[in-house]
């Protein structure tokens, strides 16, 4: 997926370039790329930091990627939430308005991840919001699961 992004962000900078000019462009594809560091977060939250490299993490993520149609999936990308799209978009437009380029970067990552997940029929697999993560992992609870602890198997390998 990060793949993904690098790959399609980079055709479409070069597409905007002669309208956001080479510096514009350049952050346009920060921004698309950037929003996936937070999975690598999701891993360290994951696995308690106790496990860094890439390789387990891509490993991490194909195991995940699997796993989502399990009843007990549930996952939250910081960087993939409403809550932080707002605070960014909200920063940007009144403080930091040299980085609209990132923002547009930003929600073009967004769109791209709609079709992909739209396509593997995981929308709802992610949680879109803090609100929306905390309301389903109640639910989740309510009927005995428990998406940490299949967060923590599909770390482990055991899913
Ligand atoms: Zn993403």
């Amino acid at each position: 997926m990060i793949r993904d992004h690098v790959i399609l962000g980079g055709l479409v900078a070069m597409v905007l370039a002669p309208t956001l000019g080479i510096r514009g462009s350049l952050l346009f594809w920060v921004g698309t790329v950037f929003v996936d560091v937070d999975h690598y977060l999701r891993f360290l939250f994951v696995g308690k930091g106790k496990t860094l490299g890439l390789k387990p993490m891509f490993a991490f993520f194909e195991r995940s990627f699997q796993a989502r149609h399990h009843k007990d999936f549930l996952v939250l990308d910081l960087f993939h939430t409403a809550e932080f799209l707002i605070l960014i978009s909200l920063f940007i437009f009144f403080a930091a308005p040299f980085l609209l380029p990132v923002l547009w970067g930003i929600y073009f990552h967004k769109l791209v991840d709609f079709f992909h997940l739209l396509r593997h029929r995981a929308l709802t697999k992610r949680a879109h919001s803090f609100i929306e993560y905390y309301l389903r992992k109640k639910q989740i609870e309510a009927r005995g699961g428990n998406p940490d602890a299949l967060n923590t198997k599909i770390f482990q390998g055991n899913v």
